[in-house]
């Protein structure tokens, strides 16, 4: 009868086991090396090894990235590409998000005007501002190549269509901060195992990472143009090295994604589940880091705005405010912050807008050009009609439209860019 009762629950346990056994998802990784066929990458020729080119650095890290993986059962590898072609932006991202992918590491070689910089570099998908227009885009993503195919689906991407920016921030908010899980453990271990230069994990707007359904990181695994480190990429030892630390930042990152949903992948006791984490609400402002306020009017790239990108100036009683991102996340406003204030602004800070929110005295408009008198010849009063002229202290300010929301404003501001108007101001005028 125990004997009996014993072998019910045996088997009953047996059965439990199986499917527990069976049921285990595969981790599905994306590895994509950057590049290859007619698209080269970075290259540099050397008198001893001759010419460096970043496709053959990238595709040969990743194969032993994958070989790695592969021996592990826990994991699916998929590739990007194994050989010298080059699939386009659009096909890697589609690959992943057909394959319900866990992570896309996509691998890539630096280069530099200088040739003495050096050093790693991790990039995840960053907060999105209003001027994701193609050109700043591409002229951001000057590692990677465009093509015909790329150019009509990312083309069409519109940074200011309420679509694009839900989908944006529910991307930003779930996968940014697994990604930057990953980033960080794959530059601690060229710190701590390689020895190398970390610059660090930073948050961009990169195509190839943009269209992902899935937390995706970029790495740089050092640079092309630098004397040293080009021969250690190309070199047997480095390229281990490197592989090895990616390698092994993808098995704890695996690790620690399996301790917070409860389900370690290779013990079988039986845990409590944890509670479900609360999914996140988006707030109902929009939030803006205030970097600073200067009368001083510093466009794009200026080393005054300490290397980050999204900003929005808006001017504002004769003050130039400088914001950075946008989100409507909590979680990503706290990043946003932080990256602000690691950056250098000490005395930043988070500011709320209404979305839509109409001003109820004066209006914006959009500040066009400021210095000498312009002629009637110039490009900006060929091009523009109805540009309205003020003068002060000596000084010509140019100003063009009136609207009364700064979602129209960013409006205007994107249709100038289209017409070749850059480096404009909003401008809020109280009258
Ligand atoms: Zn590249």
């Amino acid at each position: 009868m125990y004997k009996q009762k014993f072998k019910i629950i045996l088997s009953f346990l047996l059965i439990l086991l199986s499917n527990f056994i069976f049921s285990q998802k595969k981790f599905t990784i994306v590895l994509d090396a950057g590049h290859g066929g007619s698209d080269s990458g970075a290259k540099r020729s050397y008198s001893d090894i001759g010419l460096l080119a970043e496709k053959d650095v990238t595709l040969s890290v990743v194969l032993k990235v994958g070989r790695m993986l592969e021996k592990n059962k826990d994991f699916k590898v998929i590739y990007t590409r194994k050989f010298d072609e080059y699939p386009s932006l659009s096909d890697r991202t589609n690959l992943a998000n057909r394959s319900k992918a866990d992570l896309f590491v996509s691998v890539h070689c630096n280069s530099a005007q200088r040739s003495s910089a050096y050093g790693t570099e991790t990039y995840v998908q960053g907060p999105d501002q209003n001027d994701t227009n193609l050109e700043v885009a591409k002229r951001e993503n000057d590692v990677i190549f465009l093509d015909e195919k790329d150019r009509q689906t990312f083309g069409s991407y519109d940074a200011s269509s309420p679509e694009s920016l839900i989908a944006l921030k529910l991307q930003q908010s779930k996968y940014l901060e697994s990604s930057l899980l990953l980033g960080g453990l794959v530059e601690d271990n060229f710190v701590n195992k390689d020895k190398r230069f970390s610059r660090g994990v930073f948050q961009k707007n990169l195509h190839v990472l943009r269209m992902n359904a899935m937390p995706s990181v970029l790495i740089e695994t050092g640079f092309i143009n630098h004397a040293e480190e080009s021969h250690y990429l190309a070199s047997e030892k480095g390229q281990d090295e490197i592989a090895e630390s990616i390698y092994q930042a993808i098995i704890d990152y695996k690790k620690a994604i399996d301790r917070k949903s409860g389900g370690a992948s290779n013990n079988i006791t039986v845990k409590k589940p944890e509670p479900e984490k609360p999914v996140e609400v988006a707030l109902k402002n929009d939030f803006r880091i205030l970097l600073m306020s200067s009368p001083t009017k510093y466009n794009d790239g200026d080393p005054a705005l300490k290397g980050l990108n999204y900003i929005l100036p808006i001017k504002e009683n004769g003050q130039y405010k400088y914001y950075y991102g946008v989100t409507n996340m909590a979680s990503v406003k706290d990043i946003n912050l932080k990256t602000a204030k690691d950056a250098g602004f000490r005395n930043a800070f988070a500011v709320g807008f209404m979305p839509n929110q109409k001003l109820s005295t004066g209006y914006y408009t959009i500040e066009v050009y400021v210095g000498e008198k312009l002629n009637g010849n110039s490009f900006i009063l060929q091009t523009l009609k109805d540009v309205e002229r003020n003068k002060e202290s000596g000084v010509f300010y140019y100003t063009y439209g009136k609207v009364f929301t700064l979602e129209d404003a960013v409006k205007i501001q994107k249709s100038l860019e289209a017409k070749g108007i850059k480096n404009t101001i909003i401008q809020k005028v109280y009258r």
